[in-house]
């Protein structure tokens, strides 16, 4: 159940689940926050307390965010063949850039991400990222590619996407953005595919 409470003015979503941990802890779902409490542990206002400065900071960030994704606009018409060979083409630049191989290249609707690689070599791609702007398609695709060559978001890892963007974190910021757009309007049942 989502209960609310105020911070500094600030209204706070949450919601108190009881799970099989030793200590309490705090998890934030993109706008909400989410109270882990151990079995037959019930006082979370003390937790809320406690950890008022962390609450304060991550919703207000987020909402500041959620204000940046109103004004972004989505790519309404586009074709998704278009889409998909755009980023087939930007898969085979890139891993000849890199040097590296890859396996399949799988197009899916995906709730937590833009992308990802698997450890047999297999490129997934958001079906959702076609509404972004290409720029940041292309970004998601790079980023894919590079993690054939590093699989974790390490130094090296930075370092071979800030040789082709330097903007990177701008970028990842702006990708946040987009998502917290593209939730609402899924929500709202506006982008169907
Ligand atoms: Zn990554």
């Amino acid at each position: 159940m989502i209960q609310k409470t105020e911070i500094r003015n600030l209204e706070v979503e949450y919601e108190v689940v009881n799970r099989k941990v030793k200590n309490a802890r705090l998890e934030i779902k993109t706008d909400q926050i989410r109270i882990i409490m151990p079995l037959n542990h019930f006082n979370h206002e003390e937790i809320i307390r406690n950890h008022e400065k962390w609450i304060y900071n991550k919703i207000s960030n987020i909402k500041a965010l959620q204000l940046k994704a109103e004004k972004k606009e989505l790519n309404s018409h586009v074709n998704e063949d278009i889409f998909r060979n755009m980023v087939r083409d930007w898969i085979l630049e890139f891993s000849n850039d890199l040097g590296v191989d890859f396996n399949r290249v799988f197009f899916k609707k995906m709730r937590s991400r833009w992308g990802s690689c698997s450890s047999k070599k297999n490129l997934n791609i958001n079906r959702y990222l076609m509404f972004l702007p290409n720029h940041l398609v292309e970004y998601v695709v790079f980023h894919e590619v590079a993690h054939l060559v590093e699989m974790s978001h390490n130094k090296k890892f930075w370092h071979i996407i800030s040789m082709r963007f330097p903007n990177y974190k701008e970028l990842e910021n702006e990708l946040l953005i987009y998502w917290l757009k593209v939730k609402k309007f899924i929500e709202k049942g506006y982008l169907k595919i």
